[in-house]
């Protein structure tokens, strides 16, 4: 459908699933698109496990994220009937549910709290006996602790849907340019996207910026250092084939606590299924030993016939992080939209990511009102900006020892002594890690929200800081 807009194309960089997604977006609403892109689908797309997990992927104290994951799992639906109408090449979205899973009695009281927690936000989230669990999925191992099921956490397959969007652009008429953007020039409006080769006019058109980590690379759009906050956090995440005797060895995705770390099973269709992923702080190379052999550890932990499948592929990947965990999206000029940093949850956002670049293009009031009541204030792609003058960001120092504060006291942080001056929950964390998101805090067992962690640590407190080590 056609409306009065803004713009007459759009140029998008980046291929990867929110570029792409965009851009599917851009030609559903009646305009010509030009991608740009060097060697499309080879970012943290290609790698990812495809869930659509609004609740399983549920963190504590990430409430500004619950909403954004939530409408977009709603939008993901109807966008894969498009994409199935515009081509007949397969998506992958499979919406048999999730099943999470506690290993043992400890996993099993932090399941509870997530699955309380999850209630409390008006989620989907069922504890149901391990005997039925094991009902709808045989291959489970003996000994397990707890399930819940999360019967609206779905699925997809990233490179099967982004080779799906691809050709459903091509039928529409897309160009598709193979070169790295540098630079958006003429500043506001950006008048041209200047590659390694080629400038592609803007006149007239609205130009998102949708090429994951690369998005700080480009300039011209921005005064001095780039606003966006990009890191890297690379996961490991391999390819199995399930031998024929065991197939099928889950009939949905089964996500599970082991020992504290996170594991997850996702089947394709086929015999292929995915075991995924870990997480860490770097822009990755190659997978770590270490990490595989956790996965697979873990894995085994969970579905014994693990063991038995063939290894297709093991890789990493590299997801674009943000200080809160929140993507940056959002109009940053007259004709320029910033859609990157979707972190951990870019396949379940892209759908989000997609619809407010369309209704952006289509200019205020001629959009689908559909994301009216959200708050998308929280994704501003200048939220983390430092002032004009300002020094550059230094990560927080542990406060360690502080002038005035003499007295000291002893409590105990993920079962280890520490003796310092007192502190509060807050600065405790930020000497454990610069980035705060992802990080849960519980004292002497009980969750303490982030909006609390202003209050002091008391002498003999027991303290567990538990930081996102797996997941999507
Ligand atoms: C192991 C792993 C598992 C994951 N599992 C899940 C999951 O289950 N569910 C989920 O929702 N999310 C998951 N994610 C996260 C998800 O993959 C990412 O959030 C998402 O793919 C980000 O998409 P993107 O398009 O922004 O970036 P990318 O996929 O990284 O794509 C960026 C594209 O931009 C191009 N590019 C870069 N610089 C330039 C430039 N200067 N000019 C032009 N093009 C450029 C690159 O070539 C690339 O094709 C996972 C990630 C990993 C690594």
């Amino acid at each position: 459908m056609r409306c009065d807009l803004d713009a007459d194309r759009a140029v998008i960089i980046g291929a990867g699933i929110i570029g792409l997604v965009a851009a599917f977006e851009v030609t559903e609403a009646g305009l010509p698109v030009v991608i740009v892109d060097p060697s499309p689908v080879s970012g943290a797309t290609h790698h990812a496990g495809g869930m659509l997990a609004p609740i399983a992927e549920v963190q504590y104290g990430q409430e500004s994220l619950f909403p954004l994951m939530a409408r977009s799992a709603e939008l993901t639906r109807g966008l894969v009937e498009r994409v199935t109408d515009a081509t007949p090449l397969p998506t992958g979205y499979r919406d048999d549910g999730t099943l999470v899973i506690a290993a043992d009695r400890t996993d099993a009281a932090h399941l509870s709290g997530l699955t309380e927690y999850q209630r409390r936000h008006g989620m989907v989230a069922d504890p149901i006996p391990l005997r039925d669990a094991r009902r709808t999925e045989p291959s489970l191992a003996p000994g397990l602790a707890a399930a819940v099921s999360l019967p609206h956490d779905h699925h997809l397959a990233p490179r099967r849907f982004a080779a799906a969007l691809i050709d459903a652009l091509e039928r529409r008429g897309a160009v598709f340019v193979r070169e790295r953007a540098l630079t958006l020039d003429g500043a506001d409006p950006c008048r041209s996207v200047r590659c390694e080769t080629v400038t592609i006019d803007t006149d007239g058109a609205v130009v998102v910026l949708a090429n994951g980590l690369g998005a700080r690379q480009v300039s011209g759009w921005h005064p001095g250092a780039s606003p966006l906050r990009l890191r890297p956090v690379a996961g490991e995440i391999m390819t199995l084939e399930v031998p024929e005797s065991l197939h099928p060895l889950t009939t949905g995705v089964i996500r599970a606590f082991v020992e504290g770390r996170q594991v997850y099973l996702i089947p394709r269709n086929g015999r292929e299924v995915i075991l995924g992923a870990t997480s860490r702080e770097d822009d990755g190379d190659l997978p770590r030993a270490g990490a595989l052999h956790d996965l697979l550890r873990d894995g085994i932990r969970v579905i014994p016939g693990l063991e038995e499948c063939g290894v297709r592929e093991t890789s990493v990947g590299v997801r674009p992080g943000t200080p809160d965990d929140l993507p940056y999206l959002g109009r940053v000029g007259e004709n320029v939209i910033v859609s990157t940093g979707y972190f951990r949850h870019g396949v379940l956002l892209a759908a989000l990511g997609g619809r407010v670049v369309a209704d952006t293009l289509c200019g205020p009031g001629c959009g689908s009102g559909y994301l009216s009541d959200l708050d998308l204030s929280v994704c501003d792609p200048w939220r983390h900006a430092e002032p004009r003058g300002a020094a550059p960001h230094q990560p927080l120092a542990p406060p360690r020892s502080r002038p005035g504060r003499k007295s000291h006291m002893q409590y105990t942080v993920n079962g280890e002594s520490h003796d310092t001056a007192p502190i509060t929950v807050a600065e405790l964390v930020a000497s454990i890690t610069p980035a705060a998101s992802g990080v849960a805090v519980a004292v002497n067992g009980d969750v303490v929200p982030r909006s609390a962690w202003d209050r002091p640590i008391a002498a003999g407190d027991a303290i567990d800081v538990l930081t996102a080590v797996q997941g999507g």
